[in-house]
């Protein structure tokens, strides 16, 4: 069920990313508002706006689909820049309830979350399953694709409360 939704995130940022376009351009809603906002989603879930809810993000990641570019180095690029709302979620990944835990029992050491995610892929000091690296969940610039939960065989990752 997660992976099922984790694989429809292209149709859900474009459903969502209209809304928010809609509630700010159309309607006028404060902008100061909507970064409130997104500071309380991110004390919850970390950085989820830029994948899942931002216009920005929706046609950055599309356009960069459709010019064939390397998508990994393109999503590395991007959320090291960022915008104010990506800085400020990206910084409570560290502090969130909700983050991505591995259970390191039913793991097989595939490696395939690893080569799916464009922080360790780009980054060989990060790494989801090796406790020696750094996490890539816990960086500022992970956003929440969740492709590695989508991608394990085991289901080995999950978002669990950080209790
Ligand atoms: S959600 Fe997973 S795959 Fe996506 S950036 Fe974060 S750690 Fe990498
Ligand atoms: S994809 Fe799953 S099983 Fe494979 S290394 Fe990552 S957490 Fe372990």
């Amino acid at each position: 069920m997660v992976k099922q939704i984790i694989r429809q995130r292209k149709i859900i940022q474009m459903i969502v990313a209209i809304g928010v376009y809609q509630l700010v351009f159309v309607q006028g809603f404060n902008l100061f508002y909507l970064l409130a906002a997104t500071i309380v989603l991110g004390g919850i879930t970390g950085k989820t706006f830029c994948r899942w809810m931002c216009p920005v993000g929706f046609i950055s990641e599309t356009i960069n689909t459709l010019m064939g570019k390397d998508q990994k180095a393109s999503l590395y690029n991007y959320h090291k820049v960022g915008c104010p709302i990506a800085w400020i979620q990206g910084y409570l990944n560290k502090q969130s309830f909700v983050k991505i835990k591995l259970d390191p029992k039913s793991c097989t050491r595939c490696g395939a979350c690893d080569n799916v995610c464009y922080i360790s892929a780009l980054n060989k000091e990060y790494s989801l399953i090796k406790p020696t690296k750094l996490d890539p969940a816990l960086s500022y610039r992970c956003s929440k694709c969740l492709d590695c939960v989508a991608v394990c065989p085991t289901g080995s990752l999950s978002l669990k409360l950080d209790a």
